[in-house]
């Protein structure tokens, strides 16, 4: 298996912004991956995380909003019900939280890592954690939900922050309206 270096991708990254493949089969290599993922959101305290996060353009999320870790390849919304929204933060975007309007429950088709057809409808928190992970493999962040002001406030805080992070460069050169 190649050896990549795995670590969370700040804004600016373009990773972050390309649209990820579908996964044909999930082996050892997709495992592999789901495993070092789940270190990766554990240690940062996330409760989902995104494949392109870490520079991979699969379709692999997972997800832990409290019921324990659930992996999921191939994710796609098929239906939606109601609405809701709260304020998401995102690890891609240190320090950045945006409230985002969503669907209320949604049902959502997939695989999981043993390549069987799952298929299901998740609400809450889950519901609304899923989108925000589905969305990344379509290389859509929260900050796309901001309007013009909050997109200006973002962009500042985030220059203060990668900055220390060592990111400026990219963040800096990056349009964000
Ligand atoms: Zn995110």
């Amino acid at each position: 298996m190649k050896e990549i270096e795995l670590k969370i991708r700040i804004y600016g990254d373009k990773c972050l912004r390309k649209k990820s493949a579908p996964v044909k089969m999930v082996g050892s290599e997709e495992k592999a991956l789901l495993e070092r993922m789940a270190e990766i959101m554990y240690s940062n305290a996330g409760i989902g995380l995104a494949a392109p996060q870490v520079g991979i353009n699969k379709q692999i999320i997972i997800l832990d909003v409290g019921q324990g870790l659930f992996k999921l390849i191939n994710p796609k919304v098929k239906e939606k019900k109601g609405f809701a929204s709260i304020e998401e933060g995102c690890l891609s975007l240190p320090g950045v939280s945006v409230k985002v309007k969503r669907a209320k429950e949604v049902f959502v088709e997939g695989i999981d890592e043993f390549n069987k057809k799952v298929a299901f409808w998740a609400d809450d928190l889950f519901s609304i954690a899923l989108q925000h992970e589905i969305d990344h493999l379509k290389g859509k962040l929260i900050i796309d939900y901001a309007n013009f002001l909050k997109k200006i406030k973002i962009k500042r805080a985030l220059k203060t922050k990668c900055r220390e992070a060592g990111e400026w460069e990219s963040v800096q050169t990056k349009k964000l309206i």
